[in-house]
């Protein structure tokens, strides 16, 4: 039930070379193990896949079953043998070649994304970047792994080994489909583990590019895999008692019934969920920069990031400015077909979500929330973009703690600014939320900068620039918004465990017969 992997790589990124909006349509199998795409077992019920800025349908997605995941997850763990005995030098070298075929590749690989996923061309092809560099940066520290001695008297001693833990299991979302199908196999496969991973229903064409890429580049057949389907293949991965971790990206509700079901064999977790983050802007700051990063931390992926500031707190002595600024700016946002270099914002990921985005932006109208720019379904000029899931970008104004908008995550490009007065106001406000992803200051006084960032509840806090996720910088959640880090060297210690060791180098006490 295989088909070969490098056939099918070669013809589809052929397909890509000219690919336009409208026109790619993917019949290959999108299940990924023991080194080759994987049939979907015969009768299983097909889920229609669709392009977001077109509305057509792209693919179809047939959800894994429970023989279909004992198949990954054997196969993951029959390739974590060999790949956890390598010395981390030779893990690096296939890493490092793994992230120069991503490279080659960025362009074709960014339409496929763009054309899955419906964000523009521009913000894919930095996803496909930060995405090579991620595998660069963790193969650098895979030959570095190493653990301590402990001197102990009389010549004993001690020592840790950093070790992997087994089969992971990566669960994503679908605003950054292949980004985070690397941000969690990096770091696994640096430290020796083996990993299957299941992208959301709604994108699940580039994950299996990177199985084949991660093959073509030397990794042993079911190192890395891909099982496709929604909460159903996600729960049989969780509670299966073959993997030793799960990482997870996706919102809050989900990540507590990960938490659940992995606790039954004490599975370790990391959870990145949801957020609804603050952005405090002060009367003090540069306003050009302050509106700049405004649009950054709301209109990124059409508002669909996990850490954008969408509860804009402006200091109300520039508040008019301020919201002058930001409408005339946002009014001329260019949004239509995301594979053109020009767009700026592209199509929303299904039409529900669309659906519901509008619906957040009803709601506040009733009440009392007052919208200055955008907030409508917007059709672009072009005619094939005519079903596509477009969206007008929103700034919402009279704005209050209380309304829906500003307490819960819109996942969608809707902007809500609060006015406030005093720091310690405004902290206590901001922090009055049970998400704590990240936050933003804006302002030009350093001390009250560095203040505001201690005193800010989030795994992260950006000062004079909002939505800069640089792989060497940690990336994560306080609160309910998950715990665990993705990036950085301390994620190292998410996928790997330190055995001690102790050695006795004299003779044991005769304690029990003294
Ligand atoms: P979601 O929670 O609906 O789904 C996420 C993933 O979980 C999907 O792959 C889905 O199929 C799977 N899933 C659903 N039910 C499951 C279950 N019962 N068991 C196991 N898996 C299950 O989220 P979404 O709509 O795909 O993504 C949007 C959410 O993700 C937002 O809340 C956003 O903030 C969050 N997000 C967080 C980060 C981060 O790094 N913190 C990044 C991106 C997105």
């Amino acid at each position: 039930a295989r088909s070969g992997a490098s056939i099918v790589m070669a013809q589809f990124l052929k397909l890509m070379q000219g690919a336009a909006t409208g026109q790619i349509v993917v019949t290959d199998c999108l299940n990924f193990w023991g080194g080759c795409r994987v049939k979907p077992k015969e009768g299983t019920h097909a889920e229609p896949v669709y392009e977001p800025a077109t509305g057509r349908k792209l693919c179809d997605m047939f959800p894994c079953g429970k023989e279909e995941v004992d198949q990954a997850i054997q196969s993951a763990h029959a390739a974590y043998l060999k790949w956890s005995k390598m010395a981390g030098m030779e893990r690096s070298r296939v890493m490092l070649e793994a992230a120069r075929i991503i490279r080659e590749r960025r362009d074709n690989i960014a339409k496929l994304e763009v054309i899955n996923n419906g964000k523009s061309i521009t913000e894919a092809q930095v996803d496909i970047d930060v995405s090579w560099q991620t595998i660069e940066y963790y193969a650098g520290m895979a030959g570095t792994l190493a653990g301590q001695h402990i001197q102990l008297p009389g010549g004993s001693f001690a020592y840790t080994r950093r070790e992997p833990l087994g089969v992971c299991v990566g669960i994503g979302a679908w605003n950054y489909p292949f980004q985070v199908a690397v941000w969690k196999s990096a770091p696994a496969l640096a430290c020796g583990n083996a990993m299957v991973f299941k992208p959301s229903p709604f994108t699940p064409v580039t994950a299996v590019i990177l199985a084949e890429i991660y093959k073509e580049a030397g990794v042993p057949d079911g190192l890395f895999n891909v099982v496709q389907g929604g909460a159903e293949t996600g729960a049989l991965l969780c509670n299966h008692p073959n993997v030793a971790k799960v990482s997870f990206t996706g919102s809050v509700p989900t990540g507590k019934k990960v938490m659940e079901m992995s606790a039954k064999t004490v599975k370790q977790v990391t959870l990145e969920l949801g957020g609804k983050s603050p952005l405090i802007i002060f009367k003090d700051c540069e306003l050009d920069n302050a509106v700049k990063g405004a649009l950054m931390a709301n209109f990124l992926t059409q508002g669909q990031v996990c850490c954008n500031g969408t509860r804009v707190y402006v200091q109300r002595e520039i508040l008019p400015k301020f919201l002058e600024e930001v409408v005339r700016k946002t009014k001329t946002i260019r949004i239509g077909d995301p594979l053109l270099e020009t767009t700026r914002m592209g199509a929303l990921i299904t039409k529900q979500q669309l659906d519901k985005v509008l619906g957040f932006v009803s709601q506040a109208k009733k009440e009392g929330a007052k919208v200055l720019c955008g907030g409508d379904a917007f059709t672009p000029d072009d005619p094939k973009l005519k079903g596509g899931y477009f969206m007008s970008p929103c700034v919402l104004d009279n704005c209050r703690d209380d309304m829906t908008c500003v307490k819960e995550e819109i996942f969608g490009p809707v902007m809500s600014v609060l006015p406030f007065d005093t720091e310690e106001e405004v902290l206590m406000r901001a922090n009055n939320t049970t998400f704590g992803l990240a936050s933003g200051v804006f302002t030009r006084d350093i001390s009250r900068a560095h203040r505001v960032a201690e005193n800010l509840q989030a795994g992260t806090c950006f000062i004079n620039n909002y939505n800069i996720s640089p792989v060497e910088v940690p990336f994560g959640g306080y609160k309910q918004s998950g715990f665990g880090k993705e990036n950085g060297q301390v994620t190292i210690e998410y996928y790997s465990q330190l055995k001690t060791v102790v050695v006795e180098m004299g003779d044991v006490d005769d304690y029990f017969n003294n």
